[in-house]
């Protein structure tokens, strides 16, 4: 009898072009479906004795606004926990990562608009040819936006290009923040409901290779938000992007230090199953690979 954890991001309508969000009244039909085989808990409870049923965590990444105005208020109805994660960036630093800007900007403006506004801004020239990685997006501006914003262009560049995009449009970054992540207060009203907050990142960097750095650099500083700002004991980790392409050495170099610092589990973003708190990192599955999509038996 295993337990299962889920991956959620954007829990909200499908009202952007491009990024696939959950509908919420997907997400309540999961609850639903899943709590007729699993017991949804909090991780704490992953560490006593099994009940009748195997157990399941609803997890979130990114702490984005959405999660709070709508997963929250769904599990709150239904009383079910789950467990969310904290940025400490766009909270503390006031700085957008930017994956959420490149959300924001390619789903608020049509990708050839886009294009043809990197055109006259930057050399771009190289991009038709190399972006070929991209393959898979159907619209060819989508592709060249893509690659320009994320491989060919600086991360200055990418930057100061996305954010007076973005600005437009909310005016302020401290308004971008304000509305497009949960704040403190929102944080603080899910924990005196019994949600789980734990560490998602500070400026979402895929896992370095030197993982007393990265700790110091991407964890501690999100920790601190915890521990400082919401009276809560760091104790459970979500790696950005799973640790991205050096996850392994993530797991086996990350897990010394977590444990030391009293952490009690990280939730990967490899599929399978867990046994408990058996092993520190915990397989999740993406949520659009449950039913009423698919099941989590393929
Ligand atoms: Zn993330």
């Amino acid at each position: 009898m295993l337990d299962i954890a889920v991956m959620y991001h954007y829990v909200r309508s499908q009202d952007w072009k491009g990024i696939v969000p959950l509908e919420p009244e997907i997400f309540e039909k999961q609850i639903d479906i899943l709590s007729k085989s699993y017991e949804i808990v909090s991780p704490e409870v992953l560490n006593k004795p099994k009940g009748l049923k195997p157990r399941c965590v609803l997890t979130f990444d990114d702490g984005t606004k959405d999660q709070y105005t709508n997963a929250f208020q769904i599990m709150k109805r239904k009383g079910v926990p789950g467990y969310f994660t904290a940025m400490s960036g766009p909270l503390v630093d006031k700085v957008i990562p930017i994956f959420n800007l490149v959300h924001i900007v390619l789903s608020l403006h049509p990708d050839e608009e886009i294009w043809e506004e990197l055109k006259t801004t930057y050399d771009v020239a190289g991009v038709p040819q190399l972006s070929g990685i991209y393959h898979y997006e159907k619209d060819i501006f989508r592709r060249y936006n893509k690659y320009a914003l994320n491989f060919f262009l600086s991360q200055e560049q990418t930057r100061s290009f996305l954010q007076e995009k973005a600005l437009k449009l909310y005016g302020t970054s401290e308004n971008l923040i304000n509305q497009y992540y949960v704040n403190k207060s929102e944080f603080l009203d899910m924990k005196s409901q019994g949600m789980t907050i734990g560490v998602h990142c500070g400026h979402h960097i895929p896992y370095s290779g030197d993982a007393n750095k990265f700790y110091e650099m991407e964890i501690e500083p999100c920790g601190r938000f915890l521990s400082n700002e919401l009276h809560i004991t760091p104790e459970w980790y979500t790696p950005a992007f799973g640790g991205g392409e050096h996850y392994k050495a993530m797991f086996r170099e990350l897990e010394p230090i977590l444990r030391e610092r009293g952490y009690k589990a990280g939730f990967a973003t490899t599929p399978g199953k867990n046994d408990g708190l058996s092993h520190f990192w915990l397989n999740r599955y993406d949520c659009i690979h449950l039913p009423p999509f698919g099941s989590i038996e393929d």
